[in-house]
């Protein structure tokens, strides 16, 4: 296997929009959830590890980035990736400096460049100064953020505060003339010492010409922005071809479930949807806490019930009905009360022949990826914008494939649960 691009994602959702990034580029992309400790496939151009790294201690941080890097590196790879958020979130200490740094001595390199630019989600560089919107970062919302508050949007200047390094700035009158000179730039800024150039961009075009520009850099540090301009570059060497469907899962098979844990909005919308056409079975958190057997009456319904189509097993409801359960259960309490059950029954209904699983929540869907074992994500077609179709990667090699689509609260369309199907190819 020889992995082209190896990237190392400092949170999971962060290392999933990355992904996406990569497949609609034409990129076959593999998502592990921390570092793989078995076989991936062989078929992959670009592996995403996503840490927990960004508010972790950061020696913590590093040592974690640095045994992803290790891995990345036997696996082939040609170039790495740091992955932050578009909002460069980080500390007063770090960690996205001592990280890059720690990586940048790892690869023997000198110099990389650090643009968390993302204009489709509004997250523009001018001057080396990061916009959220209209509103500079230090202006917006992140200013309140709990844990990485946001007080100067000085990209330039948050980062010298972070690295031993030099940073500089590679401006727009640069990049808008195109790769040529944002390349002459970087050799300038090097030769006055720098180790890191700030790079503006405000359209999906300027990405492209800094990604062309990044090609021999032996470390990207970025959003997920700049991986719209990478893989033209493995292209242009000749190892990527031009006409790769990146998106092709292999076909699961199986029976078709939907878990929902999810009382966001969307989610509401789509459950009504889904009751009204496929057989529903309604996992009560009260009944959990009484201690009553619930997995065990959910799975003996979907046995009588999944032969003949998708099933869902929810426990969605109303905010005056998740406020009447957590007044009684507590919120975390019952929170996880639910998670669990779906944990077990998601194990139950793959023991029942389910080979393709929906799963709405974020939380919910960590019990059940964690409760299967799932080590990785295999990225597949988009279904809505942000929820691919992945199939599931487990250290158990005798396991049967199981499709997952893995969706956030808010995501979706309404009728979400019933389209989503017709995507995999069987
Ligand atoms: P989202 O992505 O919509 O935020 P999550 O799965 O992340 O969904 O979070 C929903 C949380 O609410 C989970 O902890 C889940 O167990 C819990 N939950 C689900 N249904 C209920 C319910 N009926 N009453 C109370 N808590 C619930």
């Amino acid at each position: 296997m020889t992995v082209l691009l190896g990237c190392i994602a400092d949170d999971f959702t962060g290392g999933t929009d990355l992904a996406g990034m990569l497949v609609k580029a034409g990129m076959r992309t593999v998502q592990m959830i921390g570092v793989p400790q078995e076989p991936i496939g062989d078929d992959i151009d670009a592996v995403v590890i996503a840490l927990k790294s960004r508010t972790t201690p950061a020696a913590e941080a590093i040592e974690e980035s640095l045994a992803a890097l290790r891995w990345l590196q036997q696996a082939g790879c040609k170039q790495a990736y740091f992955k932050y958020c578009s909002t460069f979130d980080s500390t007063a200490k770090g960690n996205i400096g001592p990280v890059a740094e720690a990586l940048m001595d790892a690869l023997g390199s000198k110099f990389t460049i650090a643009c968390p630019a993302f204009p489709a989600n509004n997250r523009t560089i001018y001057k080396g100064y990061l916009f959220a919107g209209d509103q500079l970062l230090s202006e917006s919302g992140m200013r309140n953020h709990p844990l990485t508050p946001m007080n100067d949007a000085s990209l330039v200047r948050v980062l010298q505060a972070q690295v031993k390094g030099k940073v500089g700035l590679a401006e727009y009158s640069t990049v808008l003339k195109g790769e040529a000179a944002v390349r002459e730039r970087f050799a300038a800024l090097q030769a006055e010492g720098c180790n890191f150039a700030v790079v503006d961009a405000l359209s999906n075009d300027d990405l492209m010409s800094i990604g062309a520009a990044c090609a021999d850099l032996p470390l990207v540090t970025a959003g997920s922005g700049i991986a719209l301009g990478l893989p033209q570059n493995f292209r242009r060497a000749g190892l990527l071809a031009d006409d790769l469907v990146a998106d092709t899962l292999p076909p699961t098979g199986g029976l078709r479930a939907v878990i929902s844990g999810s009382c966001s909005i969307a989610t509401q919308g789509q459950v009504a949807a889904m009751r009204a056409a496929h057989p529903s079975f309604n996992v009560d958190p009260f009944e959990l806490a009484r201690g009553s057997d619930v997995v065990g009456a959910a799975l003996a319904w979907a046995a009588q019930h999944i032969n003949a189509g998708p099933v869902l097993i929810y426990a969605t409801a109303t905010p005056e009905a998740v406020k009447a359960v957590q007044a009684q259960l507590g919120a975390e309490q019952a929170g996880n009360l639910v998670e669990d059950a779906f944990a077990a029954i998601a194990k139950g209904l793959v023991g029942l022949g389910v080979g393709q699983l929906i799963v709405a929540g974020g939380e919910t869907s960590g019990a059940v990826v964690k409760a299967l074992g799932v080590s990785g994500l295999r990225i597949g077609p988009e279904i809505d914008p942000g929820v691919p179709w992945t199939v599931g990667i487990t250290r158990d090699a005798s396991a049967r494939p199981l499709a997952l689509a893995l969706k956030s609260g808010n995501f979706g369309t309404p009728d979400f649960f019933l389209k989503a199907w017709s995507r995999l190819a069987s």
